[in-house]
């Protein structure tokens, strides 16, 4: 598109010069970005103004997967929470303790110490730096304690066990937040400003404002396959990840959603508009979080041998590429045509490889539930015929071919024998899960899987 979604100005290269916008916020490792949707003065506000307050609330879980780009500010940067476990290595329990994190190490707010339940040891909990001074204030205290007998001194600069970390979905921010990024991957797939009034609203003169009193929709697993494939999501594919899909409703085209998911734990749906117009529509960004080095693409000698091949299967124009050259050929900092294509192909690699993970994850996940429908037998499952059917959805059949199809994925599910869209389902049982409690608890279950995921990464990191 040649217009920026928020001022409505038309990109040139003097006045309204185009922003490389990250529609995931790379403050939580997104790595979507598109540079024809905003222009730099409405990139940078909205940068400001919704991804600090938005990143703000993921800065604990950023932080301790370590997966900022800026290595620096993760190195400084340290998150307080509360210790829950009742029993640490030397079988103390010191819950309740407010603690910090900072570098991989858990240590308390304010330097303690504790004696060994037999008085053997007395173990001095603060880091390196904390610890000088307070073990003569610990020093003191023994020599008055103890005649003789005195216990061991032992150091220990990080506390093992469960830690709550703060973590406040704060409503505005969290609200806006989710907007910005349905919006912006709306816009980069080409619909337009006008075509999401719920979470965009174009006022009479022309700019427009991200909303915060939003349409949203916490998604639940309904029917059985989606219930199965969720609760082994971090066994079967990779985690933790972000998926985003902008579809509209099978039954009801005329609603147009955005469902994102970030970090395989936040499911949200953003109703982008109740009576959309366009084409059918189902377009998806599907990213790791960690370890992305395969990604990389290097433009050598190899890829001019076989550039056209390259460019044909990853559905990249000449065209295009010519477009995108004249598009910046007379600002400043004009790049080279061959620039300009290596960066394209760049993108589309990393697109492509995505997509190509993407629907082999989720097949991969029906195929373990195929292997386990065999194994257990049909019975052990409450519908076997509800569960094959909500299978079939995934293949169109043509012939004696089954060929996979994601485009139900996240969008619709079968109950009862008949097909049922989500966003309809969830928005007329929404209240009956909520007040079941059936809502939240699944909630809890998926922030603790990536709390446990977030502390074994750490003890590996640490052993390293
Ligand atoms: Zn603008």
């Amino acid at each position: 598109m040649d217009n920026c979604y928020l001022c409505g100005n038309e990109f040139d290269t003097d006045k309204v010069l185009r922003h490389d916008e990250h529609i995931l916020q790379q403050a939580i490792g997104g790595v979507l970005s598109n540079k024809n949707i905003l222009c730099l003065t409405c990139g940078e506000s909205l940068g400001r103004d919704v991804d600090v307050p938005f990143n703000e609330i993921f800065h604990s879980i950023a932080t301790r997967l370590d997966i900022k780009k800026d290595r620096k500010s993760n190195k400084k940067s340290a998150i307080k929470g509360t210790l829950v476990s009742q029993s640490d290595r030397f079988g103390l329990d010191l819950s309740g303790t407010e603690i910090i994190w900072k570098d991989f190490k858990v240590t308390p707010v304010v330097p303690m110490h504790r004696y060994s339940n037999d008085n053997s040891k007395v173990i001095i909990y603060a880091n390196k730096k904390q610890a000088k001074k307070y073990l003569k204030k610990v020093e003191i205290e023994v020599e008055t304690k103890f005649k003789d007998n005195k216990p061991k001194f032992i150091f220990c600069d990080d506390i093992d066990g469960s830690v709550l970390y703060q973590f406040k979905l704060d409503n505005d921010a969290f609200k806006k937040g989710l907007a910005k990024i349905a919006v912006g991957f709306a816009s980069s797939i080409g619909i337009s400003r006008h075509e999401m009034p719920l979470a965009l609203k174009v006022k009479p003169d022309n700019r427009a404002e991200i909303k915060s009193d939003i349409k949203l929709l916490q998604y639940f697993p309904l029917g059985e396959l989606d219930s199965y494939l969720e609760s082994q999501s971090s066994e079967i594919g990779y985690f933790p990840t972000h998926t985003l899909i902008i579809f509209t409703a099978a039954s009801e085209p005329s609603k147009l959603v955005c469902y994102i998911e970030l970090f395989s734990t936040f499911q949200w749906y953003v109703i982008l508009n109740d009576n959309y117009q366009g084409d059918a529509v189902y377009e998806y960004h599907y990213q790791r979080l960690l370890k992305t080095e395969d990604y990389l693409f290097e433009p050598g000698r190899h890829y001019y041998k076989e550039r056209s091949h390259t460019l044909a299967y990853l559905g990249v124009s000449k065209e295009r590429i010519q477009n995108a050259y004249e598009k910046q050929q007379d600002s400043k900092d004009a790049k080279t045509i061959e620039s300009v294509e290596i960066e394209i192909v760049k993108e589309e690699y990393i697109k492509k490889k995505y997509r190509v993970e993407f629907e082999q994850e989720i097949e991969r996940g029906l195929n373990v539930m195929t292997t386990n429908i065999i194994k257990q037998g049909l019975n052990s499952f409450k519908n076997p015929m509800d569960l094959k059917m909500n299978v079939d959805l995934f293949y169109d059949f043509q012939g004696d071919d089954e060929i996979f199809n994601i485009s139900s994925y996240k969008r619709c599910y079968t109950q009862d024998f008949q097909n049922r869209d989500y966003i309809l389902s969830l928005m007329d049982s929404f209240q009956s899960l909520s007040d079941s409690g059936k809502l939240q608890k699944y909630s809890h279950s998926k922030f603790n899987k990536l709390s446990e995921f977030i502390e074994v990464e750490g003890i590996k990191k640490k052993l390293a």
